[in-house]
C-alpha cells in the first residue's frame, strides 16, 4: 500500500487531491491548519492531524509521497497575514522536505502562476523568469512560492530528495471552494445568486485563464507519476477578461448589475498558461472548458446557501 501525505489536504484542491489518491487505492494522511478549509470537510477516508506546516506536529508515516499544498492562496487570504504567508512557503517547506528526507519520500511542490508576477511575458513558459515586485503587497505569497520552488530544487542539487516535482499551478475553480475565499470566480456566483452587483475591480480588461477543478488534479497526479523534475503549468490557457467572466456569470444565473470598485495594488494585468509541457511531457491537457464547469459550480454554491 503507498502511503501519502497531502498538506493543506482539508482546503479547495488538497481535499479533491486527497480523494483522488484514496481512489488510486493510496492511504492517505492530511496535515492542515483549518484556516482556510473547504466547505466540504476533511476528506472522508483520509486520516486527519490539525496542524501547520511550519511547527508540524508527528506525523503518522512512513510517507511514500509528500503533496505539499499548505499556504494561504486567494489574494485576501494571504494579504491578510503576510508574515505567516512567507513562513509558510519559507519554513512550511523546508520542514516538508525534511521529512520527505527522512522517509526518502517523492515531494511534490503545489507552486504558482504568481511566480510570474505581473508578467511581461504572454503566455507564461514556464522559461520565463517572471516579474515580481518585491516592494508590492502581493510579494508575500509570490516570492514565498519562488524561494519553495528554489529550496525545493537545492535540496535536490544538494543529494537531499532526489525525487521532486513542481506544478505551478493556474487559476482553479469548482466545487468545494469557499464561498468567502474572495476569489473572483467565488465572488461572481455568490453575488449573483444573492442578487447583489458583480464587483469588478478596476475596468474589468485584466485577463485570467480558468482551469476546472478535477482537470487540475489530474495534471497533479500525472506529474506525480511523471519523471519529470522541471517545473510544470498546470492550467486552462482559455482566457478572458473578468468583463466577459462577470458576463457569463451574470447569464447563467441572472444579471444583478455591476459595481466597478478599485483595482488591488500590482493586481495581474494578463495570465494564460503555455502548457506546451505538459501536454508533450504527461500527456496531459484540461477537457472541461467554462461552459461546462461553471453549471456544476454554480450548483454546489447554491447547495451551500440552500443547507
Ligand atoms: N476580481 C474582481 N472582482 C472580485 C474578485 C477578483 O474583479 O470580486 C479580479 C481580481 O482583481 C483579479 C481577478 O479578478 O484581476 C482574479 O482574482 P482572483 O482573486 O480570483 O485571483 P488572482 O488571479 O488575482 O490570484
Amino acid at each position: 500500500m503507498t502511503r501519502a501525505l497531502v498538506t493543506g489536504g482539508a482546503g479547495f484542491l488538497g481535499r479533491r487531491l486527497s480523494t483522488r489518491l484514496l481512489e488510486e487505492g493510496y492511504e492517505v494522511v492530511v496535515l492542515d491548519n483549518l484556516s482556510s478549509p473547504s466547505p466540504l470537510g476533511s476528506p472522508a477516508g483520509a486520516e486527519f492531524v490539525e496542524g501547520t506546516v511550519v511547527d508540524p506536529p508527528d506525523l503518522p508515516g512512513p510517507f511514500d509521497r509528500i503533496y505539499h499544498l499548505a499556504s494561504p492562496a486567494s489574494p485576501p487570504r494571504y494579504l491578510q497575514d503576510p508574515i505567516g504567508t512567507l513562513r509558510t512557503g519559507a519554513e512550511g517547506t523546508r520542514s516538508m522536505l525534511e521529512l520527505a528526507e527522512a522517509h526518502e519520500a517523492r515531494f511534490l511542490l503545489a507552486s504558482t502562476s504568481e511566480v510570474y508576477g505581473d508578467p511581461t511575458e504572454h503566455p507564461q513558459r514556464e522559461e520565463y523568469t517572471g516579474s515580481v515586485q518585491v516592494t508590492s503587497t502581493r510579494a508575500c505569497y509570490d516570492e514565498a512560492k519562488r524561494y519553495a520552488e528554489a529550496l525545493t530544487y537545492a535540496f535536490r542539487r544538494q543529494g537531499r530528495v532526489l525525487d521532486t516535482r513542481v506544478a505551478r499551478i493556474f487559476n482553479t475553480y469548482g466545487p468545494g471552494m469557499a464561498p468567502d475565499d474572495g476569489r473572483v470566480v467565488s465572488n461572481f456566483v455568490n453575488q449573483a445568486l444573492a442578487g447583489q452587483p458583480l464587483t469588478i475591480y478596476g475596468d474589468g480588461s485584466q485577463t485570467r485563464s480558468f482551469c476546472y477543478l478535477d482537470d487540475l488534479i489530474d495534471g497533479i497526479w500525472q506529474l506525480s507519476n511523471s519523471d519529470v523534475v522541471d517545473p510544470v503549468n498546470l492550467g486552462n490557457p482559455e482566457e478572458m477578461s473578468m468583463k466577459e467572466l462577470a458576463t457569463t456569470i451574470a447569464e447563467e444565473i441572472a444579471d444583478t448589475g455591476i459595481d466597478y470598485l478599485p483595482l488591488p495594488e500590482s493586481d495581474p494585468s494578463r495570465r494564460r498558461p503555455d502548457i506546451s509541457r505538459a501536454q508533450q511531457r504527461l500527456g496531459w491537457e484540461p477537457q472541461v472548458g467554462l461552459a461546462e464547469g461553471l453549471p456544476p459550480t454554480i450548483a454546489y454554491f447554491r447547495s451551500l446557501i440552500d443547507g
